[in-house]
């Protein structure tokens, strides 16, 4: 056993690490989601389904290949508490663990990635600072760790900080999001085939408006993948 680990093993006795699914400690060779949260969080299988619901709804407004998304959104309990974390508390490693999770399951089903690039949906630059990272660029550091596929953060950029969407229906969701992004025409996404991912997918605005903004600067294909699906 080399130093470190040992180190590590010693710290953990004292600070013992939880996880931030359940709030239940973790065992060694967990890391920050527990294996209980893993089995018990509600997949969608959507990579098993080639006509999945996420993919009708984008029908008619952007033509995706693969339509992806690991887990259901639950109002309550796991998820919230992960998402939560990752977006507010400043546990950014919650969507590259995500992100390796999902890529790993993904594989192990025997589905072989055809993307070239994954491009993350921006946050606004004023909102980026604040956090200090893109929480849905962490989840696709997690999918290119084990996709071997690179991430891309520079080529989506948000022109407009829009209010948050909770409080708006539909159509007027639509209407904010729209014109809110622009790609740049770059070699690394013409006539390639696109990763857009999101942290949580819900009309699919957000994830259209991005999509629109890559198919006029060239990329040839756009398939969509969110940590969790509404
Ligand atoms: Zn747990």
């Amino acid at each position: 056993m080399n130093v470190n680990r040992l180190l590590r093993d010693f710290v953990s006795l004292f600070y013992p690490s939880y996880c931030y699914g359940c709030y239940g400690p973790l065992i060694k060779g967990e890391h920050l989601i527990c294996s209980r949260c893993i089995l018990s969080l509600p997949q969608t299988y959507f990579h098993l389904d080639p006509e999945n619901s996420l993919k009708r709804r984008m029908f008619g407004r952007l033509p995706v290949a693969h339509a992806l998304a690991f887990l259901r959104f639950t109002k309550s309990g796991r998820i919230q508490g992960l998402l939560h974390h990752l977006k507010y508390k400043n546990r950014p490693e919650i969507g590259v663990a995500l992100g390796k999770v999902y890529a790993s399951k993904i594989l192990e089903a025997g589905f072989v990635p055809p993307f070239h690039v994954i491009v993350p949906v921006p946050l606004h630059p004023s909102r980026l600072r604040r956090r200090g990272y893109n929480q849905s660029a962490k989840f696709g550091e997690g999918l290119s760790d084990i996709f071997q596929i690179p991430v891309c953060e520079d080529i989506l950029t948000r022109r407009i900080k829009t209010d948050t969407q909770t409080r708006k229906n539909k159509l007027e969701r639509w209407e904010n999001v729209a014109e809110v992004f622009e790609a740049n025409t770059t070699a690394e996404i013409r006539d390639k085939h696109i990763l857009l991912i999101d942290d949580v997918i819900t009309t699919g605005a957000t994830i259209d408006a991005c999509g629109q903004a890559l198919v006029r600067a060239g990329c040839s294909e756009i398939s969509i993948a969110g940590i969790a699906v509404a």
